[in-house]
């Protein structure tokens, strides 16, 4: 799949590429994390440990150019699968392997949180989505299934070109569906796909994904001056596609996307509270319940998930892995787990100034260093719900 100098480039970039066809990288966040810098926002929204968290993909080939992918090489693009198939197991422990080796150098740094670094020797979870499109690797379902005995939960995203692949999935955790633009000839602009009929393989992928009975989520990437438009038709989609939850996201000005978009089209996170609501206006079931402002991103949820006037938008890991083992049915709800109070809430509070960054990250340093001091020792796991450790942190790299 990949040419040697593409292979290089991966390498230079601290990427790991496992067989043919697949990669991993650190996240951003499992750095951060490991640091006391702060979790990403799945933690904040779903209990993802993001020191624990492994960021792949099972394909670097994708079928689509989107002009906001920051990810920094030329990715091979291709409808089909035209390479050689690795072995699942193969794919499973040499990403578990290379997660490993790319984590070793931050044992004895000062800076990190040494029981976090132990605890992420195990891998509880996967972000199958680094770059490329994972859902069409032939034998994803078989890898699923790996995962799923080890007791890793899987957070997949797929781009919505591929709707037969999104029908034959077999359970995932979370299963996330890009929606780059509200109409067929923007959605063009926005994701330059190859397929010549990408507008009626997004639509059928949403009414895939409406029939999926685990969690759903519909994924809008907001890039200001280019798609945050026609709340109303974003909305109708949506609705087809009826996700158990919404993240609006602002386009992050990284990476390769740098050629096409300015800091310019970076929305604050403001823009993205005002588009949402915008949007919300037309979608009667879903609320805005929680926010990660160094990520301007928001999450919405159907309003079924608030029970008793209690939000439940976390996983219960545990239960997934019996549910995922048993082969009987299940559902979404099956698997939930109540959102701790301090994850809740819009605040009002706006993307800090340049001057406020600075000031924050100064102030973030030494509270860091407390927090690494003060949690020698301690154990930090989806139960404790030690949520110091994601309210900090001004970057956004990762899934
Ligand atoms: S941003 Fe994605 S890859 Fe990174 S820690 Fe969070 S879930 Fe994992």
């Amino acid at each position: 799949m990949l040419t040697q100098e593409a292979k290089e480039e991966l390498i230079r970039q601290q990427y790991r590429v496992v067989g043919e066809h697949s990669a991993v990288k650190i996240c951003g966040w499992t750095k951060n994390m490991l640091r006391g810098r702060g979790g990403c926002y799945k933690l904040k929204f779903y209990g993802i440990m993001s020191h624990q968290c492994l960021q792949m993909s099972t394909s670097l080939s994708c079928a689509n150019r989107c002009m906001f992918c920051w990810r920094g090489y030329k990715a091979p693009v291709s409808k089909e699968w035209k390479w050689g198939v690795d072995d699942p197991a193969m794919i499973l422990d040499g990403s578990l392997a290379a997660q490993e080796s790319l984590l070793t150098g931050f044992g004895g740094h000062d800076e990190v949180h040494t029981a976090m670094h132990d605890q992420s020797k195990e891998v509880k979870h996967v972000a199958l989505s680094l770059t490329g499109e994972p859902i069409i690797y032939p034998r994803i379902n078989e890898l699923l299934a790996l995962f799923d005995k080890r007791g890793i939960s899987t957070f997949m995203v797929t781009n919505a070109q591929y709707a037969e692949q999104i029908k034959n999935l077999a359970p995932v955790t979370q299963l996330y569906l890009s929606l780059d633009a509200p109409n067929k000839k923007l959605l063009k602009k926005v994701d330059v796909p190859l397929f010549t009929d990408y507008w009626e393989r997004l639509n059928k992928s949403l009414e895939y994904l409406a029939e999926k009975q685990q969690r759903t989520c519909i994924r809008l990437t907001a890039i200001k001056g280019v798609n945050m438009i026609e709340p109303e038709n974003y909305a109708a989609l949506i609705r087809k596609g009826s996700p158990d939850f919404i993240e609006i996201k602002s386009y992050m000005h990284v990476g390769a996307s740098r050629k096409f978009l300015g800091q310019e089209n970076m929305p604050l996170h403001e823009e993205i509270i005002a588009f949402t609501k915008e949007i919300l206006e037309h979608l009667p079931d879903y609320e805005l319940v929680s926010e990660h402002i160094p990520s301007r991103v928001v999450m919405v949820v159907k309003k079924k998930y608030k029970k008793a006037g209690e939000w439940f938008t976390w996983i219960d890991f545990p239960k997934y892995k019996k549910l995922s083992l048993a082969g009987k049915p299940f559902t979404t709800d099956d698997y939930l787990r109540e959102t701790p109070k301090n994850s809740l809430g819009i605040s009002g509070k706006k993307t800090p100034t340049k001057e406020e960054s600075i000031e924050q990250r100064k102030q973030q340093k030494a509270r860091q260093l407390k927090l690494v001091k003060k949690a020698k020792g301690i154990t930090v796991d989806e139960s404790t719900q030690e949520l110091d450790f994601y309210n900090e942190e001004l970057d956004d790299e990762g899934c």
